[in-house]
C-alpha cells in the first residue's frame, strides 16, 4: 500500500484522447471504409469510390460527390466531437444521419497519415489538409473536383501494437468488401465503385434495388427473391427475400437496414429466420434484404460504438411487424398451385391427361430457376417518409430485373398420374418429365397448414374420441405437456389432468389421420421437451404442430387407392408451401427430361 504512488487525476489532451478513441473506432481498415462512406452518404453523395491497397492497410481512398466542405469546415472537421450532424441535446433523440458524435476523423487521422481535400459546388476553390499520426502537418488551397476525397496511409504506423492485430491482407479486403456490400445495398440510388489493388470488384450503378442486390449478392439470387413490402403502426418493412431453397450455413445472406443504416439485431434477424420456419431446414439461414423504416424518434442509434446496433422503444411491435411482413412475402414466393384434374373421371392409371392452367413446376418452385417478374421491386415514390429518397430513380435500362412475362405462363401439357410406388411416393408426369412426391411429407405439410390456419381462426375440428383415453406419463414429458395444455388445446385436442401421473385425452384434431393417439401425444411431448435449441426463433407452438402434422400424417409405406392418392393431391394444391414439408424437407422433386435424356446418354 505505501509503495504506490499517490495517484494525480488529470485532463488528457485531445491527442490522447484521440488515441483512446480511435482504439474504439477504428479496430481495422474496413472501420475506416465504413466510417468514410457514412460520411460521404451523409453529406449527400450520388457517386461513391473506394479504394484500396493491400487491404486497406497501406492505403484507403473514399471519393464522394457530396456537398463538401468549406476552409474553416475542414479545419473543424478534424477536431474532436466537430459534427454539422446534431446541435443539441434534443437532436440525439431522432437522429437521422448516419455520423453524429464526431469522431471518426480526428480518430483515424490520429493513427494514420491522413489527408482530406474538399470542395463545396459553388466555389472555385477547394482546401486540402495533412495530418500525421493526429498533428496537422498544413492546411492549404487545392484545386480539386468537388466533394470530398479522403486518403487514409499507413494505419496504424504510429501504434506498431495495434497494427500487430490486423488480420491478412485478404481477412482485411473481405472486412472492406463487406462494408461496401452493405452500404450499396443500403441505398440502390448512390453509385458505387470498389476497386482494390487496381482491380475493379464493385461498379454498380444507382437502380432499383433488385438490380442493386444482383449487382452485389447475384443476378440468379436477386431474380429469384420475392418482393417484401407492409406497413403496419408506422413501422414500413421492404425488400427482397430469397427463395427458401436458396439457404446459407450462416446469418450472412440475411442483410437488415433500419432507416437505412446497416444493423445487426439479434430479434428482428430472428423474426425473419422464423417467417422462413418450415421452409428451411435447422441450421441453415435464408437469403434476405430487408428495410425497416419507422420515425427516427422510435429508434435509438447511440448505443454501441461503431453504430451497428440500434434500440427500438418498442421492440416486440417492430419484430411483429417484420416477421408478419416477411412471412407474407415468403408465402406468395412460395404458393403452390399444382393444377390437376379433379372432375375429370379416373380411368386406369395413366389415362389421367388433360390441359392444366399452370405447370407443376411453377407449381412448386423448387427447381424454378426463373422468378416470375410480378415480385419485382421497383422504386416506390410515396411522399411523407424520410426515407423516401432511398429509391431515386428507377433504372430504366437495367436488364437484369426484367423477366420475360413468358416465364410466367408456361405452354402447359397435360398432367398425368402415374400411380404410387414403393408404397411411398406418389408418381406424376407431364410433357416435360416426371414429378415424384413423398406423401408423408407432403401431407405433413397439408396437416401442418391446416392445424394452423385453424388455430389462428379459432376454428380447428375437434373429432371426439369414442372413449376418452387416459395416458400415464410422469417425468419431463408429463410436465412439458402441462406446462403447454392451453396451447395443445388451441390446436384441437382435449387433454386434461386427470390426477397423480395420468393424463386424458378426449378430443384430437380431425385432420390427423387415424393412428394411434398415444403415439401423437407422446410426440408432442418429446417435441416439446427437446426443442430445437434455438429459443426465440421458433415458438413451442409451432413445434407442437409440426409434430402433429409427423404422427399424424399418413406414414411412408402405405398403400393409398387412387381416390386417397387424387384426395391428397387436392389437398396439396390448397396448401400454402406445399413444396416443403414442415421440417422444410422437399416435399416433391421433379425429373426432367434432360435429366432423363442425359442418363440415358442421348445427349
Ligand atoms: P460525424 O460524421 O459523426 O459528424 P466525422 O468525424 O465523421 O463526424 O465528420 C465530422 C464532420 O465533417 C461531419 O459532421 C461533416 O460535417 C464533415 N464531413 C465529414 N466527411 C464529409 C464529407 N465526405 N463531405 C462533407 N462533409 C464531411
Ligand atoms: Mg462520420
Amino acid at each position: 500500500m505505501s509503495d504506490i504512488k499517490k495517484p494525480e487525476i488529470r485532463i488528457l489532451p485531445d491527442a490522447l484522447i484521440n488515441l483512446i478513441a480511435a482504439g474504439e473506432i477504428i479496430e481495422r481498415p474496413s472501420a475506416v471504409i465504413r466510417e468514410l462512406v457514412e460520411n460521404s452518404l451523409d453529406a449527400g453523395a450520388c457517386s461513391i469510390d473506394v479504394e484500396v491497397l493491400v487491404g486497406g492497410k497501406q492505403r484507403i481512398v473514399v471519393v464522394d460527390d457530396g456537398i463538401g466542405m468549406n476552409a474553416e469546415g475542414v479545419r473543424l472537421a478534424m477536431a474532436r466531437h466537430a459534427t454539422s450532424k446534431i446541435a443539441d441535446k434534443s437532436d440525439l433523440g431522432a437522429i437521422h444521419t448516419l455520423g453524429f458524435r464526431g469522431e471518426a476523423l480526428p480518430s483515424m487521422a490520429s493513427v494514420s497519415r491522413f489527408s482530406l481535400f474538399s470542395r463545396e459546388h459553388d466555389t472555385d476553390v477547394g482546401t486540402e489538409i495533412r495530418v500525421d499520426g493526429g498533428v496537422v502537418a498544413y492546411v492549404r488551397d487545392a484545386g480539386i473536383a468537388a466533394g470530398t476525397r479522403v486518403v487514409v496511409e499507413d494505419l496504424f504506423y504510429s501504434v506498431p501494437a495495434r497494427r500487430k492485430f490486423l488480420k491478412s491482407d485478404r481477412t482485411e479486403y473481405l472486412n472492406g468488401y463487406d462494408v461496401i456490400v452493405k452500404h450499396a445495398l443500403s441505398r440502390p440510388d448512390v453509385r458505387f465503385r470498389f476497386v482494390a489493388d487496381g482491380k475493379e470488384v464493385i461498379n454498380a450503378q444507382p437502380s432499383t434495388l433488385r438490380t442493386r442486390v444482383g449487382d452485389v449478392l447475384g443476378r440468379r439470387i436477386a431474380q429469384e427473391m420475392g418482393e417484401v413490402r407492409g406497413e403496419q403502426e408506422n413501422i414500413r418493412v421492404i425488400g427482397l427475400v430469397g427463395r427458401p431453397e436458396e439457404t446459407r450455413s450462416t446469418q450472412s445472406g440475411i442483410h437488415l437496414f433500419v432507416n437505412d443504416r446497416p444493423v445487426r439485431d439479434y430479434s428482428l434477424t430472428a423474426a425473419i429466420v422464423r417467417a422462413f420456419s418450415g421452409l428451411i431446414l435447422g441450421g441453415r439461414y435464408p437469403i434476405a434484404v430487408v428495410f425497416v423504416q419507422l420515425p427516427f424518434s422510435e429508434v435509438d442509434v447511440n448505443i454501441h460504438p461503431t453504430k451497428r446496433e440500434v434500440k427500438f422503444v418498442d421492440p416486440r411491435i417492430v419484430g411483429g411487424v417484420v416477421y408478419r411482413t416477411v412471412e407474407a412475402a415468403v408465402r406468395q414466393l412460395t404458393a403452390v398451385s399444382i393444377p390437376l384434374p379433379r372432375k375429370t373421371p379416373y380411368g386406369p392409371a395413366g389415362d389421367l391427361v388433360r390441359p392444366t392452367e399452370g405447370s407443376i413446376r411453377e407449381a412448386m418452385g423448387l427447381w424454378a430457376s426463373l422468378s416470375d417478374g410480378r415480385h419485382r421491386l421497383e422504386p416506390e415514390r410515396e411522399g411523407g417518409a424520410a426515407t423516401d429518397d432511398s429509391y431515386r430513380e428507377p433504372d430504366k435500362t437495367a436488364p437484369s430485373s426484367e423477366i420475360p412475362d413468358t416465364v410466367m405462363k408456361p405452354a402447359v401439357p397435360g398432367m398425368k398420374l402415374l400411380g404410387q410406388v414403393l408404397g411411398t411416393y406418389i408418381v406424376l408426369s407431364d410433357g416435360d418429365g416426371l414429378v415424384v412426391i413423398d406423401q408423408h411429407a407432403a401431407h405433413e405439410r397439408v396437416v401442418y397448414e391446416r392445424i394452423k390456419a385453424g388455430r389462428s381462426r379459432n376454428a380447428v375440428v375437434r373429432q371426439r374420441l369414442l372413449f376418452p383415453m387416459t395416458l400415464d406419463l410422469d417425468g419431463p414429458d408429463r410436465a412439458a405437456l402441462v406446462r403447454h395444455l392451453d396451447e395443445i388445446n388451441s390446436i384441437g385436442f382435449e387433454v386434461e389432468e386427470f390426477g397423480g401421473t395420468t393424463l386424458l385425452v378426449s378430443a384430437v384434431p380431425s385432420i390427423v389421420s387415424d393412428g394411434d393417439v398415444r403415439d401423437l401425444i407422446i410426440g408432442i411431448a418429446e417435441e416439446l421437451r427437446e426443442g430445437t435449441g434455438e429459443p426465440g426463433i421458433e415458438e413451442p407452438i409451432d413445434r407442437m404442430i409440426k409434430a402433429v402434422a409427423c404422427h399424424g400424417s399418413v406414414r411412408a409405406a402405405t398403400e393409398l387407392s387412387e381416390r386417397e392418392i387424387e384426395g391428397l393431391i387436392d389437398e396439396i394444391e390448397r396448401t400454402p408451401f406445399a413444396a416443403h414439408c414442415p421440417h422444410g424437407r422437399p416435399t416433391m422433386i421433379r425429373i426432367t427430361r434432360q435429366e432423363i435424356e442425359r442418363r440415358f446418354k442421348r445427349t
